[in-house]
């Protein structure tokens, strides 16, 4: 069998499932299989599939027939450009957090020093530190795994020297003295607890300490609200992900008087997916 025949023949397994990008979702794992680029691939469709390559495909497509997370299946996955590990457990990096990254860039001052709160893969510290080799980081998460996978990461791509990796289950607990970061980031749970179950089910895979937000999704937001600005210089900022639907207005609500409200930012599919507010 070729590799074109190979990618039909995955295709077709996953379009079965329901998959809402077959071809493409069949690509990747053709390429991962073979142990080739995707433009590889696209170049030399003809090429024969060995029979060891051929038994990964069918393996890795059987598992994603059965609902898991592609993404899980490959074990990496692109972030801002940078190619991190991925794994079970941990919550798979969204192109949509791309959006903190380019603020975050703009609000953080040369030699500045930031906080990621729930990293998660670390995908958003990792870009950070990849842009700007002045940057340092306090990460923190409070699953274990998540942590060493951070860790994993930022060797990976040779960061590990300006980031504190913290295990942490209560934010207070952090290791940083009042006034001391420029910005805090955080993409944390915020799905509301009833909304959970129906989420797709690929997502449902990925672990609900990451998703869940509490009854009304922003059980994290208040958390952060409560501790973070103490730990931001004045003019320091604060820099959420939220949710779409109302999560902006009911977060200008709960916002503590010390944080000025700044704006909220839309994702490419013009969706809020950001917020952030000014230490005063
Ligand atoms: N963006 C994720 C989703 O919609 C949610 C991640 C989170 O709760 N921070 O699945």
């Amino acid at each position: 069998m070729n590799l074109s025949e190979a990618r039909r023949r995955a295709a077709e397994r996953l379009r079965a499932s329901g998959t809402e990008y077959p071809e493409r979702e069949a690509e990747f794992l053709l390429a991962e299989a073979a142990r080739i680029d995707r433009s590889f691939l696209a170049a030399h469709p003809f090429l024969p599939l060995e029979d060891s390559a051929a038994r990964r495909l069918w393996e890795m497509t059987e598992r994603r027939f059965g609902g898991e997370p592609l993404q899980y299946i490959l074990g990496s996955w692109e972030f801002y450009g940078r190619s991190l590990d991925v794994a079970p457990g941990v919550l798979i990096p969204r192109p949509d957090t791309e959006i903190l990254v380019e603020h975050a860039l703009t609000f953080l001052p040369s030699s500045g020093r930031f906080l990621d709160w729930g990293t998660g893969s670390g995908c958003i510290t990792l870009a950070l530190l990849s842009e700007r080799s002045d940057l340092t980081a306090v990460a923190v998460d409070a699953n274990a795994l998540a942590v060493s996978l951070t860790w994993r990461n930022l060797k990976l791509h040779g960061l590990l020297s300006r980031c504190f990796l913290w295990h942490s289950r209560t934010p207070q607990d952090i290791p940083a003295g009042d006034g001391e970061f420029d910005l805090v980031v955080s993409n944390p749970p915020y799905i509301p607890f009833p909304l959970i179950s129906g989420l797709p089910r690929e997502v449902r895979k990925e672990p609900l300490s990451a998703l869940d937000g509490g009854e009304d999704g922003l059980l994290w937001y208040r958390a952060l609200f409560g501790w973070a600005p103490a730990k931001l210089r004045k003019g320091g900022r604060l820099l959420f992900e939220i949710g779409d639907g109302e999560q902006g207005e009911q977060l200008v609500q709960i916002a503590p008087s010390s944080m000025e409200f700044e704006g909220i930012f839309h994702d490419l599919s013009r969706k809020p997916r950001a917020a952030s507010w000014l230490r005063v």
